[in-house]
């Protein structure tokens, strides 16, 4: 029998940049909120002399513990979906953070042509040229309506970085200067611009100085100890929600954090959120939470999973193509979105051991919609990048193609390359496929007995197409910075999806749009449906773009943040539905 707890006037699922921000915001602003989190608590102390790779890249130790709870993946309807087991094939956030402890940091905004793809894209090249099946659509908003969000996200994270020469427009700098210039990011830029593309220092939350954030929270200065990503920084340089927006509501004295309180339902009644059922997971007692207003921000897959299990919205059916939660799964996966060249140098040397998860350059010359692609067997992008994340010794060990993997030669060569060889990548953009999508395993449960989600996912002729052609520039750039031997990665016909979920990187499953027929919620990432019930994160992503999605998670969660304020003194929804063409 569930306890019922004081009500609250905010309640949030989950304690990462998407719950943490609107906590803070709601908090600051005088509201009661109640943030429920699966995992433990964490400091900043916690991580102190705990660069330990065995403990963090191989065990993962930070990691959601994927025996109590995971999804189930196939790449068809006509396979049985199978439990994702290993850490290896899945890192996904937990305790205080979320992911957000354990990222690289490296942000971008998304482009305009991201918000507007539908529109932009017939407006260009006509209707025929999406591909049927392919279910991009407009998000509901326009980068204009985003930008001062993205700005206020980036003054919170203390973000470092220098202007995009061909970027779009910005109300303001980067709070803080770009991060160091390496040999290698040298030889990368130099041989971009040779080629006529735009390079420029990637935007980082690895704060570069000093800085205190407009919350007052105070974000030190990144040494570029390289044990970044799957790490927490015990310097506290990088910006994470511990640091910033947690610290910040915390303060206020309106947020309580419970931590091991595993959220399984939304409670609803007459077309309202009503609370959130869950369970302590030290004593098994189940909670019931009141609250005015719900927050769902546990990551895409905690959220669409909350929806289908709570009955809330209509679960998206492949098969006839109706229904919205679960619908336009997409993400970057580690053997399609993210490849490019590997040079290896006989008589250059590079410190390849020390970087920052988000140290590097980038271009943007062949983003989202910049490239025409009038042509082209593709739409949308990629970026290019050279990141600079320092190798960690157990974790890489790069020879060139053709070494032995043992005895002298292997030995000899891991040596003699060690600081030999550098990386050059892009990342793709994922467009979303009325084959791809989440629903509810009907065989495999969770550790209180409730169905897993499950996900279909397959590869198509879009995603080899864009990652080839993006695989192409990276080995221009690679032979332009002069390696001895390039070997570009290779994208097979016959590639498929490997069931991995490594990159952090996934959206989809309860979207945003104008049109309720169309999508799950407003631009506010309120519930069309349920108009005191939001939900946050990349979840509301209709399409991934080719960046990563961090910076866009949080402007948006700042953007739910001023929604629910005006929710909690107006009512209603927030934005009128538009029928638009596709209802
Ligand atoms: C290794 C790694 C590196 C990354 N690097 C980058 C990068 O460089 N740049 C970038 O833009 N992005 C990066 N990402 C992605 C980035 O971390 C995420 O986009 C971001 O953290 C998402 O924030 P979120 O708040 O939506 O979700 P999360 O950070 O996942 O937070 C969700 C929280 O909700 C909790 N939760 C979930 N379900 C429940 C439940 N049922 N009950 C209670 N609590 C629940 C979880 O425990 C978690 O703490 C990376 C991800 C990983 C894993
Ligand atoms: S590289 Fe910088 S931001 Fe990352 S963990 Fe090390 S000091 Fe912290």
């Amino acid at each position: 029998m569930a306890k019922k707890l004081k009500k609250a006037d905010v309640a949030i699922i989950g304690s990462g940049w998407a719950g943490g921000i609107i906590g803070a915001e709601l908090s600051k602003k005088g509201y009661k909120v109640v943030a429920l989190e699966r995992g433990e608590d964490r400091e900043v102390a916690d991580f102190r002399g705990e660069k330990d790779e065995l403990r963090y890249s191989q065990r993962y130790a930070l990691m959601q513990d994927l025996s109590k709870d995971t999804m189930t993946s196939r790449a068809t309807q006509d396979e049985e979906a199978l439990p994702v087991r290993t850490n290896k094939n899945a890192i996904l956030g937990t305790d205080k953070g979320g992911s957000g402890v354990h990222w690289n940091g490296v942000n971008f905004r998304y482009r305009p042509y991201d918000f507007e793809i539908r529109s932009k894209t017939v407006e260009r090249y006509g209707e025929s040229k999406i591909p049927k099946g392919m279910t991009i659509q407009d998000w509901g908003l326009t980068y204009d309506d985003l930008e001062p969000y993205y700005d206020k996200y980036e003054k919170t994270a203390g973000m470092s970085g220098e202007p995009n020469p061909i970027g779009p427009k910005r109300s303001d700098d980067y709070p803080n200067v770009p991060s160091l210039e390496t040999p290698s990011i040298r030889l990368f830029k130099d041989a971009s611009e040779k080629l006529g593309y735009h390079p420029y220092q990637l935007p980082t939350a690895n704060v570069t100085e000093q800085y205190t954030n407009p919350d007052g929270e105070t974000i030190n200065a990144c040494v570029y100890c390289a044990f970044c990503e799957t790490y927490g920084c015990h310097f506290g340089a990088k910006a994470d929600p511990i640091i910033t927006v947690l610290k910040t509501a915390q303060k206020t004295g309106n947020y309580e954090l419970r931590y091991n309180a595993y959220a399984h339902r939304i409670l609803h009644q007459n077309g309202k959120a009503t609370g959130v059922l869950y369970t302590d997971t030290l004593t098994g007692q189940e909670y019931e939470q009141p609250a005015d207003v719900v927050v769902a921000a546990g990551f895409i897959f905690s959220n669409t999973r909350l929806m289908l299990l709570s009955k809330i919205g209509t679960p998206y059916n492949p098969k006839t193509r109706e229904g919205i939660i679960g619908k336009n799964f997409t993400g970057h996966f580690s053997n399609i979105n993210y490849l490019g060249a590997r040079g290896f140098f006989e008589k250059k040397e590079f410190n390849t051991f020390m970087g920052a998860g988000a140290l590097g350059a980038t271009f943007d010359d062949f983003a989202a919609d910049d490239l025409d692609h009038t042509d082209l067997d593709f739409l949308h992008g990629f970026e290019v990048q050279h990141q600079v994340s320092g190798l960690r010794p157990i974790e890489n060990n790069f020879v060139p193609s053709g070494t032995p993997s043992w005895g002298k030669e292997f030995k000899d060569k891991s040596i003699h390359y060690a600081n030999r060889h550098l990386y050059v990548n892009a990342l793709t953009g994922t467009m979303p496929w009325d084959h791809n999508y989440m629903d509810l395993d009907p065989k495999y449960t969770d550790f209180r007995g409730d169905p897993l989600l499950r996900v279909t996912n397959k590869y198509t002729d879009q995603d080899k197409n864009l990652m080839r052609y993006a695989i192409d520039i990276c080995t221009k750039i690679m032979k332009e910075m002069g390696a001895d031997t390039v070997e570009p990665d290779k994208v097979e016909d016959d590639t498929e999806f490997n069931n991995s979920y490594t990159t952090g990187h996934f959206a989809g499953g309860v979207i945003m749009g104008d049109d309720p027929a169309t999508s799950a919620l407003n631009s506010y990432q309120q519930m069309w449906e349920m108009d005191n019930l939001f939900v946050a994160g990349a979840s509301s992503f209709p399409h991934f773009g080719n960046y990563n999605p961090t910076e866009t998670v949080g402007a948006l969660a700042y953007r739910t943040a001023d929604g629910i304020d005006r929710y909690l003194k107006e009512g209603g929804l927030l934005v009128q539905a538009e029928q638009t063409a596709l209802s």
